[in-house]
C-alpha cells in the first residue's frame, strides 16, 4: 500500500477563488485538495472558479505574443497550479492549427482549420490534462497517480508521470487497442486490464484509488483535468490572432474535452481577449450517442450502448455530463451523431486531402462537420475548427480498415507495369 506523503508546500493560488458544484451550485472556498462536492458526493463534479482580475494582471494578448514558451505552460496563469518552472515536464500542447487546403472548399465553408492534437508527446489531446494532473500530483506530494481509461488518458498519464518520476497505476478495459497498451507498458505503468467494459474498469479504479490513496487522474471526477484541456482553445484563439472560427467541433465521450474547450473560450471572453465564444459542435458515433440522444429527446442523459469502433468515445455512461451539456448549450452549438462508416471515411479524407492521420475518435469531429454542413446546421458563410484529438497510429487495426489493401507485386518492373496501378 502506498502511503501518502505529507504535503510540504503551502499552496497559494491567488487566482483561484474556489469551487462550485455543477449539481447543487454550492460554492466552496479554495482548498488544496477537493475532488467532488461534499454535499452531493461522487456525482457532484466541481467547477474551479477564478479571479479574472488576478489573471489579467499576469497575462495579456501582448504578453502572450511575446512569450516563447511553446507548450501549455505559456498558460500557467490560467491553470489551478502554483507558479513554478515546468521545463522538466514533457512538451505538451502548442500543436499546429492547419488551414485546410481542400476539404474546406469541398464542403463550401468559408474556412476550415484542423488542430492536430495527435502531435502531442503521447499522441493525443489527453496530454493536456495529464500534464496538469502530473503537475498537481507533484505539487501535493503524491508518489503515485492512477486512472481508468479506454486508452489515451491512460497512456498519456503513464508517459507524463514517467517523465517526472511518478509511479502510475492504470486500469484499462480489455478492449483497449494494442498501440495504447504498448505505450503504457513501455512507460513503465502498472497496467491492470479489467475483464469487463469501461464501467467495470472505472468502478475498480475508483475502489483501488480510495483504498490506496493515489492521486486520482480520472477526468470525470477531478476538476483540475478539464482545466488542462482548455489550453487547446487558448491556442486556437492565439493561432487565429484572437479571432476564432464561428464553430469548433469536438468528439465527445465522457464530456471532459468539450467541457474544457468551452471553458477555455469562456476564460478568454471574460478577460476580453476574444469578443465572441465559438459555437461548439459536439460529435458522437451513432453507435454510442448518449448526449445526442438526450438532446434530440430533450430529456436527461440515459445510459447508451457502447457499439462504435471509435474506442476513445465509446462511453455509454458519460462521467462529465453537466460540463459537456453546458458547453453546447451556452455556446449555442449543436449535438450531432455520425455512423462509423462516416468516421472511417473521415479518416480517409483527412489523410488523403490534408495529410493528417487521426484515430477514429480523432477524425470524428470532422465527420460531424461534414454532416452538419449537409444538414444546414453549419452554413457556408461560416468558418470551422475541427480538433483532431488523437493520432491514427493509436489504432492501426481501424486505420487499415479505412486505408484498404496495398498492391502485391514481385520485385519485377514488368509485373508492376502490367498491374497498371502506377503511371
Ligand atoms: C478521450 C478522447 C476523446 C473524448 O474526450 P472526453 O473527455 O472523453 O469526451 C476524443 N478523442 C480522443 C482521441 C480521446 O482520447
Ligand atoms: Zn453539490
Amino acid at each position: 500500500m502506498t502511503e501518502k506523503r505529507p504535503i510540504k508546500v503551502k499552496s497559494d493560488l491567488p487566482h483561484v477563488t474556489g469551487y462550485t458544484c455543477t449539481l447543487c451550485h454550492r460554492f466552496y472556498h479554495y482548498e488544496k485538495e477537493m475532488l467532488t462536492c461534499p454535499a452531493c458526493g461522487e456525482k457532484g463534479i466541481l467547477d474551479i472558479e477564478y479571479d479574472y482580475d488576478v489573471i489579467s494582471k499576469k497575462v495579456s494578448r501582448e504578453s502572450l505574443k511575446a512569450d516563447h514558451e511553446n507548450s501549455i505552460w505559456r498558460y500557467k496563469a490560467f491553470l489551478p497550479l502554483e507558479d513554478r518552472d515546468f521545463s522538466s515536464f514533457l512538451r505538451v500542447g502548442w500543436t499546429p492549427l492547419y488551414r485546410s487546403l481542400r476539404l474546406g472548399d469541398e464542403l463550401g465553408l468559408k474556412a476550415l482549420y484542423i488542430k492536430d492534437d495527435g502531435l502531442n508527446p503521447t499522441a493525443s489531446f489527453k496530454d493536456r490534462a495529464s500534464g496538469v494532473a502530473v503537475a498537481k500530483a507533484c505539487e501535493l506530494g503524491y508518489d503515485t497517480i492512477s486512472c481508468s481509461s479506454t486508452g489515451n488518458a491512460a497512456s498519456s498519464c503513464a508517459g507524463n508521470a514517467a517523465r517526472v518520476g511518478l509511479k502510475s497505476v492504470i486500469f484499462v478495459p480489455e478492449r483497449a487497442p494494442q498501440g495504447k497498451l504498448a505505450q503504457m507498458l513501455v512507460f513503465g505503468a502498472r497496467v491492470i486490464s479489467v475483464i469487463g467494459d469501461y464501467r467495470d474498469t472505472f468502478n475498480l479504479s475508483k475502489a483501488a484509488i480510495d483504498r490506496y490513496g493515489w492521486f486520482n487522474r480520472n477526468a470525470g471526477i477531478n476538476p483540475v483535468m478539464i482545466e488542462g484541456k482548455k489550453t487547446a482553445s487558448f491556442e486556437i484563439a492565439e493561432q487565429l490572432n484572437f479571432e476564432p472560427t464561428d464553430w469548433v467541433a469536438v468528439s465527445v465521450g465522457d464530456g471532459c474535452t468539450i467541457g474544457g474547450v468551452y471553458n477555455g473560450f469562456r476564460d478568454l471572453y471574460k478577460l476580453g481577449f476574444i469578443d465572441r465564444i465559438p459555437k461548439i459542435l459536439g460529435v458522437q458515433s451513432t453507435g454510442c450517442s448518449p448526449f445526442v440522444d438526450a438532446a434530440r429527446a430533450n430529456e436527461p442523459l440515459k445510459p447508451a450502448e457502447e457499439n462504435t469502433l471509435a474506442d476513445s468515445i465509446s462511453v455509454g455512461i458519460p462521467r462529465n455530463p453537466v460540463k459537456a451539456l453546458r458547453a453546447v448549450a451556452e455556446s449555442h452549438g449543436k449535438w450531432i451523431a455520425v455512423p462509423d462508416e462516416e468516421i472511417l471515411e473521415a479518416m480517409r479524407s483527412m489523410g488523403r486531402e490534408e495529410g493528417i492521420f487521426g484515430e477514429p475518435a480523432g477524425v470524428t469531429a470532422f465527420a460531424g462537420v461534414r454532416r452538419a454542413v449537409e444538414l444546414g446546421v453549419i452554413k457556408s458563410d461560416e468558418s470551422v475548427t475541427c480538433i483532431c484529438t488523437g493520432s491514427g497510429l493509436k489504432d492501426v487495426e481501424n486505420a487499415l480498415r479505412a486505408g484498404g489493401e496495398p498492391v502485391r507485386c514481385h520485385p519485377d518492373l514488368a509485373e508492376l507495369e502490367a498491374l497498371g496501378v502506377v503511371s
